[in-house]
C-alpha cells in the first residue's frame, strides 16, 4: 500500500540549513534581517494566532527579539526562521497571539506548521531540561545554533534526543488487538505501543512490548511509517506485526485491558457507530487502523 503522505507533526517545509549552524557570520546577519522571524514556544504550548478555525504560528520578527538563545529551525524562501523560548518574552510582544497546546490545536494547523510548531516545541523543550551538564553538573552553553549544549567545565557535547517509541497493530485474519489505558476516554482504545531499549533493534522492541503488554507472540513485523511526537521528545514509529499465539492479557500494569477487535467492529468505530472510539485522525495508531482496514478490504494478503 502506497503511503499517504507524512503523518502529522512531519512535513515541515523548512530547509533545515544544517551547515548555517556553525557560521557565525551568517548568523549573526540572520537575527539582525528584518525578514528572519521566530517561532515560540514554552512549557505550556506553542504561540499561535487564530483565524476563522484556522490556527498558524504567531510569527514575530527575530530581529526585535533579540533573544538570548535563539535557535536555528531552518531556513525558506521567505528568510530564516528561528525558535525562541517563550518564558524569555512574554507574551506581550503579539497582541492577537495566544499559548495553545500544540495537540489540542494539532488538527487546525496546516501539515508545514504542524511539522514547524513540533520542531520547534521539540528542541525548545530539550532547551529547556538541559541547561546543566549531565556528566559534572556546570551550566551548559548553547552552540550551534541551538543544535548542541557545550561544557565549559569538563568538555561535555550535549546533543539534542529523540527518543524512539514502537507502535504496532498485531493482526490475526479479521482482527486486531488493542489496548487501553486507564486514564484515557471511556471507550478508547488504541495499538500497543513502548520505548525501545538500549541495545535493542526495532523488530525486538515490538516483540518485546506485546510480550510485556498482551502475553502475546508476533512475527512478521513490518515497518509502515514513523511520526514526530513531541510530547516531549518521541519519535513514534509504526509496524504491523502477526499474531503467532497466546492469550491476550494485561500484564505489567501498563493497560487496563487489552483485547481483540474485529474488522466489523472496527469499521463501525470509524464510521462514529458503537462503543469503541479510535484514537484521534491525527495520531499514527489511528494511520495504522485505518491502513489496516484499507489492506484487508481488499482480501486477505498472501501468507509466507
Ligand atoms: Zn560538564
Amino acid at each position: 500500500v502506497a503511503s499517504a503522505g507524512p503523518n502529522t507533526f512531519a512535513g515541515e517545509a523548512l530547509d533545515r540549513a544544517g551547515p548555517r549552524r556553525t557560521d557565525e557570520r551568517w548568523l549573526a546577519e540572520a537575527l539582525a534581517d528584518p525578514a528572519s522571524r521566530a517561532v515560540l514556544a514554552g512549557p505550556d504550548g506553542v504561540l499561535v494566532v487564530e483565524d476563522d478555525g484556522r490556527v498558524a504560528p504567531a510569527e514575530v520578527p527575530v530581529a526585535g527579539l533579540r533573544p538570548k538563545e535563539p535557535v536555528l529551525l531552518g531556513v525558506d524562501s521567505r528568510g530564516a526562521v528561528f525558535a525562541v523560548e517563550l518564558d524569555e518574552r512574554g507574551g506581550a510582544l503579539a497582541p492577537d497571539a495566544s499559548v495553545r497546546g500544540l495537540r489540542e490545536v494539532a488538527p487546525s494547523l496546516s501539515q508545514a506548521d504542524g511539522g514547524l510548531l513540533a520542531h520547534a516545541s521539540a528542541l525548545l523543550h530539550w532547551h529547556r531540561r538541559h541547561r546543566f551538564c549531565a556528566n559534572c553538573g556546570a551550566r551548559t552553553v548553547m552552540g550551534e545554533a541551538g543544535h548542541v549544549r557545550n561544557c565549559p567545565v569538563c568538555g561535555a557535547q550535549h546533543h539534542p534526543r529523540t527518543d524512539p517509541v514502537v507502535i504496532m497493530l498485531v493482526h490475526d485474519g479479521d482482527r486486531v488487538l488493542l489496548g487501553r489505558q486507564r486514564a484515557w476516554p471511556r471507550g478508547r482504545y488504541s495499538a500497543l505501543a513502548g520505548f525501545v531499549e538500549p541495545g535493542e533493534s526495532l523488530e525486538e522492541a515490538v516483540a518485546r512490548e506485546v510480550g510485556e503488554e498482551a502475553e502475546v507472540e508476533v512475527d512478521d513485523i513490518r515497518y509502515r511509517s514513523s511520526q514526530p511526537w513531541p510530547f516531549p521528545a518521541s519519535l513514534m514509529l509504526g509496524f504491523t506485526a502477526r499474531y503467532v499465539g497466546g492469550e491476550p492479557r494485561t500484564h505489567d500494569g501498563e493497560l487496563e485491558d487489552v483485547r481483540w477487535v474485529s474488522r466489523t467492529e472496527l469499521e463501525a468505530a470509524a464510521a462514529g457507530r458503537g462503543n469503541l472510539l479510535l484514537p484521534p485522525r491525527d495520531a499514527i495508531a489511528r494511520r495504522l487502523v485505518d491502513e489496516w482496514l484499507a489492506l484487508s478490504s481488499r482480501g486477505p494478503a498472501p501468507r509466507g
